[in-house]
């Protein structure tokens, strides 16, 4: 009897296994595509003003220029080739329904921050784990950690911290630290395997696949450590309310 019951129960745990497997696999989420941000990024962001970035198409060259150094000229400035608002890199990655917003702030002391936010299209293929991006860019995490920042509007946003170099040759290094985290339809989180849990409920459970965006921010680290953490928190503490949608 206790055989039979112990049979039946696997039996039971083994069709919904099945069953959540085949879920997953068949259902086709009628991709309501809401986002939890827009991806206009503000003009200015407390002290920091806003200047957008344009990137060479000529992949031998790549090179990047704000629109004030380029000074109205709609060519590279280094090898003259086309420019375009997302650089040669993103257009080969990127499914081309993903949206991109990506600009340079800075404040009357000269300090600048670089903000970009990467909203998935249909397919969530847009984003990828910074842990696995970042390398692949030339970049080597150097320590990770999580932070709570404080928003201007209330409460607070856990995001992730990476403390980047880039470069090795003697004068060729260069050292940031760099803030991420992801948004989705009125949740967020610091963590890739969090979001990707977050995803899975709204699919199987909610029958609905909602983009999800990445946002990063970055700026220049002094090598025995210094403001930089402290300017990031201050930017994303006012940047997340303006760009979070209610
Ligand atoms: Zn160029």
């Amino acid at each position: 009897m206790e055989k039979a019951c112990t049979k039946h129960c696997l039996l039971v745990i083994v069709l919904m296994a099945v069953t959540g497997v085949v879920l997953l696999c068949t259902t086709r989420s009628t991709a309501v595509g809401e986002a939890g941000v827009s991806t206009v990024l503000p003009e200015m962001v407390g002290q920091y003003r806003g200047i957008d970035v344009r990137f060479c198409q000529r992949e031998e060259c790549m090179a990047e220029f704000t629109v004030d150094a380029l000074e109205g000229k709609a060519f590279c400035l280094s090898c003259g080739g086309p420019l375009d608002d997302r650089s040669v890199a993103e257009k080969r990655i990127l499914p081309s329904d993903t949206l991109i917003a990506k600009k340079q702030y800075v404040d009357d002391k000269g300090n600048v921050i670089f903000v970009s936010v990467v909203l998935s299209g249909k397919e969530q293929r847009s984003i990828h784990r910074a842990q696995r991006c970042l390398p692949a860019q030339g970049y080597a995490i150097e320590e990770s950690s999580s932070v709570s920042v404080p928003l201007a509007d209330g409460g607070a946003i856990d995001v992730a911290l990476l403390n980047l170099r880039h470069g090795s040759a003697p004068g060729q290094v260069r050292l940031s630290s760099y803030a991420y985290w992801f948004v989705g339809k009125d949740k967020a989180t610091s963590s890739h395997f969090e979001r990707l849990r977050l995803m899975a409920v709204d699919r199987i459970v909610h029958n609905v696949s909602h983009r999800w965006a990445y946002i990063a921010v970055s700026t220049r680290r002094e090598p025995g450590g210094g403001e930089d953490v402290e300017r990031l928190k201050e930017l994303i503490s006012v940047l997340y309310p303006a760009i979070k949608k209610k």
